[in-house]
């Protein structure tokens, strides 16, 4: 399930299920197709274009290797997290960050550089709330998705965090509807494929399509 959003001015390219919220998109940037599992962050570029899609671009200048090495590390430590609140059964999504309290100090140590500060703006005689970072801009944007983490993470009032578990999956949604079960129709899909399937010709599976 993608959309194609330009972003930034830059050639549009697809984003896996980008109506999740910020932190769900950062853990989603590890997704699944036939080939295999799939990185969306494999280089710096990618970094910028993703931070440029969810929003979090602003001030941000030239991302480094340093850079996207703090980004991944805060997805990795997001997605152990996430395993342990869905009871995630999946081996193809397990997290690099094996250790429960490494990612919880992870995400803690991200969220410590606060994300900007809402402030008033005058713009054209009209009041703008303005959240420009004061400070450099890029550990500020990854603080605002570790903010974003602790608040998924613990506020049950919001509606529930789950793992999608179609055959091959290996993405994270939230359960904004009663009804939904699966991250996208195409998983739902393959899921009610693979329950034929399992009736008609025990242990085989359908192979997962690309998101
Ligand atoms: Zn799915």
């Amino acid at each position: 399930m993608v959309s194609r959003t330009a972003a930034g001015g830059g050639p549009a390219r697809p984003w896996v299920l980008p109506g999740e919220p910020t932190v769900v998109r950062l853990m989603n940037t590890i997704w699944a197709d036939r080939a295999g599992i799939r990185d969306d962050l494999s280089a710096p570029a990618d970094l910028t274009a993703w931070l440029a899609s969810a929003g979090l671009a602003h001030g941000v200048g030239r991302v480094t290797g340093d850079d996207l090495d703090r980004a991944r590390q805060l997805r990795d430590a997001c997605r152990r997290v996430a395993a342990r609140i869905t009871a995630d059964p999946r081996p193809a999504a397990a997290s690099a960050t094996a250790d429960l309290h490494a990612a919880i100090a992870e995400i803690n140590s991200v969220a410590a550089c606060s994300p900007p500060i809402a402030r008033l703006a005058l713009r054209d005689g009209d009041l703008q709330r303005d959240t420009t970072p004061l400070g450099h801009a890029l550990p500020t944007a990854l603080a605002t998705v570790a903010a974003d983490a602790v608040g998924l993470f613990t506020d049950h009032a919001r509606p529930p965090l789950r793992a999608c578990l179609a055959p091959g999956c290996v993405l994270y949604f939230v359960k904004d509807h009663p009804r939904r079960e699966w991250c996208s129709a195409a998983c739902g899909n393959r899921a009610r494929a693979a329950r034929h399937y399992r009736r008609h010709r025990p242990g085989a599976d359908p192979q997962p399509d690309p998101h």
